[in-house]
């Protein structure tokens, strides 16, 4: 089932929660809603699940307007951050819970929760509590509550949060792959960028209850719109340095503090606009004094195994990139870097929307 918000805006008193949002979820695709704190994540998530009304505009399941459709009429599965397990209950009674309050007879709801749970590979665990589970059974038993309805629609709230790093990135790899077999139209919310870029087919980033990109991972890290999307996606994250733009014949000249290079391209600005250059740590080279652009003293090394990344500063302004293992750099080395001309960015120091 595919999913359509049409201009929606959801208002709490005086507070604009979510303003003007418009986009499209094909069936069967996997997306996650990204953003900081207040975002308005959580509240898009609630006018899917109805429950919050929109203020404004209309949020279509297929050619159907949902805005007052009760929550129970929407065949949705949800998933919270708390997992919200009977704790009385066991396994095979949570999972067929949804089943019972829609009145479905014991046997064949059992059936049903029993299927589910060989999904999730929990058919050895029906008769235990909750209480008797790790952490990732007890999500898998929230998992297979949601689809034990086969629900059109799954949605997700931070569902991994309380998992340790290891157990995540194996719920990651299974909550996907199950995903992609049931085909099921899934909207997850998080604030953890290295999540949603693992598993989305499609993320929308959020900032003030507006959408600044909705784009593939790929795109999104290629092709960041603005300052926001581009500090937001990557870690470490890109690094930005003051400058501006000086027009040449067939190109211009970037100028910094300390640093000028040419750049073959041309951008339709006034001379001299004031930029903000981005410049991902993995697309800076140490290379010799000769051919450096930018010059910088090394204030720490971590060792992260294969490579090390290193903190620099030139004058005031830090920057970070990345080294192989056997290049022999110290703290406090004067150290010349050059940057992947191909894969630097420009960003208008007013608004923050990418130039090029
Ligand atoms: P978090 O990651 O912290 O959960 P979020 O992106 O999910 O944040 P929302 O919970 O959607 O953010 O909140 C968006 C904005 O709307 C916030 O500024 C919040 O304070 C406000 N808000 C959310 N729910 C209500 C409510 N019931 N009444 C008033 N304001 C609300």
């Amino acid at each position: 089932m595919n999913i359509r918000f049409e201009q929606v805006s959801k208002q709490f008193s005086n507070h604009m929660a979510i303003s003007d949002l418009n986009f499209t979820i094909q069936d069967g695709e996997f997306v996650c809603l990204l953003g900081p704190s207040g975002c308005g994540k959580t509240t898009t998530l609630m006018m899917l699940a109805g429950l919050y009304q929109p203020t404004k505009g209309n949020i279509y399941f297929g050619d159907q307007v949902i805005n007052h459709l009760e929550p129970k009429d929407r065949n949705i599965g949800m998933v919270f951050q708390s997992y919200a397990l009977y704790p009385h209950m066991t396994v095979r009674d949570n999972i067929a819970f949804p089943l019972k309050q829609q009145k479905v007879p014991k046997k064949i709801r059992y059936g049903r929760a029993e299927k589910t749970a060989r999904l999730v590979r929990l058919e050895n665990y029906l008769d235990r509590k909750p209480s008797q589970l790790s952490g990732g059974q007890q999500q898998r038993v929230a998992l297979a509550r949601a689809l034990v309805k086969e629900p059109n629609l799954l949605l997700l709230d931070e569902p991994m949060s309380n998992l340790d790093a290891r157990l995540k990135i194996e719920m990651r790899d299974e909550l996907r792959q199950l995903q992609k077999q049931l085909k099921i139209t899934t909207i997850m919310v998080t604030h953890d960028q290295e999540e949603a870029m693992a598993m989305a087919d499609r993320i929308a980033i959020l900032d003030r209850g507006e959408i600044q990109q909705f784009d593939t991972p790929e795109q999104l890290f290629a092709y960041p719109k603005n300052v926001f999307v581009a500090r937001f996606l990557g870690n470490p994250p890109m690094n930005f340095l003051d400058a501006e733009i000086i027009h040449e014949l067939d190109g211009m000249i970037v100028h910094g503090e300390g640093y000028h290079f040419y750049l073959q391209k041309q951008l339709h600005i006034p001379n001299k606009t004031k930029i903000t250059l981005g410049i991902r740590p993995h697309d800076l080279q140490v290379v010799s004094e000769r051919r450096g652009i930018f010059s910088a003293v090394v204030t720490n090394i971590e060792h992260l195994g294969r490579e090390k990344l290193l903190s620099a500063t030139m004058g005031e302004q830090p920057i970070r990139f990345f080294v192989s293992n056997d290049q022999k750099i110290k703290y406090g080395d004067r150290i010349y870097l050059s940057p992947n001309l191909e894969a630097i960015h420009i960003f208008s120091k007013e608004t923050g929307e990418n130039l090029l």
